[in-house]
């Protein structure tokens, strides 16, 4: 065998080692995490605890970037590639951590220990790599991830990995789609609706002409599309004519550009027309940013697959699904990155069940699985750099469209 190829069997093996070895701080992690639920930017119990984990194991800690004080950014070296695993910490309401991000934040820890661990930071020649752990707050609310990206603090980094837990083992199948929700307000005039109805304008009717046309603009958009929309004010009395009246409508599209570009502007048309209609104006909001569909990166996912197998995980054949969301996707069209997916039971998706799966033996033996699938692909992108190199000529053309 070549020394080269000796050399990596040997880096491998100490890969999965190592994650082995973390066992213990993944349980510490995740049982802590469980025992303190907190939700989006109140998860300072949770930023803290990991931040002194990485601290004592020599990553440099800076913390609320983006404005959000609950982020992190923890690096080891300064050299490139800068290879980042992304942490989520936050819990549900009621629930606690029944999406299981209490799994995700030991998974980019431990993946962080270990990388850095086996491939010192600084060890290539040319001063690289450097292992970064990003503490990525909110992911069920606002998203810190849109924030963080728009942001520029993922645009020094080489390559992002992130893990989910959930039903079954996956290299990014079912992809998020993208999200851009938006509330519409319609102003009129208030009059008594018995007596003097002439002297109102009713914004609760264009509210409802609106709510219509923009329902029936599916027949005319592409099939990956979803529209749902509630009103949320409609009204105060009955015997008064609405001056105002508002609805929220949640636009998903399994493309971004397509969302932005063609379903938005029609929609705010439907309720312009009928605001012109009746005398209304109307005003618009995003009352949540736009979270872009994934983007798959090809020699992410194959990287993925074939790590998943190394360490003796039978990936089973892809199910479609999606319509969910994720704040990944915008890191996906900002810097080559995957999510994979880790079974840890047969739980439901943010459901108690799910939380209480977080913290059994199960539960943490597949986040360590997990930690050295991560691990192995960022190994794999320092070895054979001209695979980073391929990734990230495949996003510049994605994002050249
Ligand atoms: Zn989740």
């Amino acid at each position: 065998m070549k020394k080269e190829a000796c050399d990596r069997d040997r880096i491998r093996k100490q890969i999965v080692e190592t994650a082995k070895v973390l066992r213990p701080l993944v349980s510490d992690i995740a049982v802590s995490l469980y025992e303190h639920p907190e939700t989006g930017l109140n998860e300072y119990f949770a930023a803290d605890k990991l931040v002194g984990i990485l601290e004592e194991n020599g990553f440099q800690v800076e913390r609320g970037l983006a404005g959000l004080p609950t982020s992190f950014f923890a690096r080891k070296g300064t050299g490139k590639p800068a290879i980042a695993f992304m942490a989520e910490y936050d819990a549900l309401p009621a629930i606690g951590h029944g999406c299981g991000h209490n799994l995700m934040a030991a998974c980019a820890v431990a993946a962080g220990i270990a990388c850095s661990s086996v491939i010192p930071a600084g060890s290539l020649s040319d001063g690289g790599p450097s292992w970064i752990v990003l503490g990525t707050p909110a992911e069920e609310t606002v998203g810190g991830k849109v924030i963080m990206s728009e942001q520029g603090v993922f645009d020094d980094i080489d390559a992002a990995f992130i893990a989910h837990p959930g039903q079954r083992d996956s290299v990014g199948g079912g992809v998020a789609w993208a999200s851009h929700p938006i509330e519409i307000t319609f102003h009129g005039r208030s009059a008594h609706a018995g007596g003097n109805p002439q002297g109102g304008i009713n914004a609760l009717d264009a509210c409802v002409q609106a709510y219509i046309a923009i329902r029936n603009l599916r027949h005319s958009l592409r099939d990956d599309v979803r529209i749902a929309g509630i009103i949320t004010h409609g009204g105060d009395a009955q015997n008064i004519i609405p001056d105002k009246a508002v609805m929220r409508f949640t636009l998903r599209c399994t493309d971004w550009r397509y969302l932005e570009d063609v379903i938005i502007p029609r929609v705010k048309r439907c309720a312009e027309g009928a605001a012109l209609a009746n005398g209304t104006t109307v005003e618009f909001r995003h009352h949540e940013n736009l979270f872009r569909d994934t983007l798959e990166h090809p020699v992410l996912k194959e990287l993925a697959r074939k790590n998943f197998e190394y360490i003796g995980h039978e990936l089973n054949q892809e199910t479609g699904g999606g319509g969910g969301v994720t704040d990944v996707g915008n890191v996906t069209w900002v810097t080559p990155s995957i999510q994979i997916g880790f079974r840890i039971g047969d739980a439901r998706g943010h459901s108690t069940d799910m939380a209480d799966a977080t913290v059994t033996d199960q539960g943490i033996d597949a986040t360590v699985d997990a930690a050295s699938v991560l691990s192995l692909c960022a190994v794999d992108l320092l070895l054979e750099p001209e695979l980073l190199a391929e990734a990230k000529e495949y996003l510049r053309k994605k994002v050249q469209g």
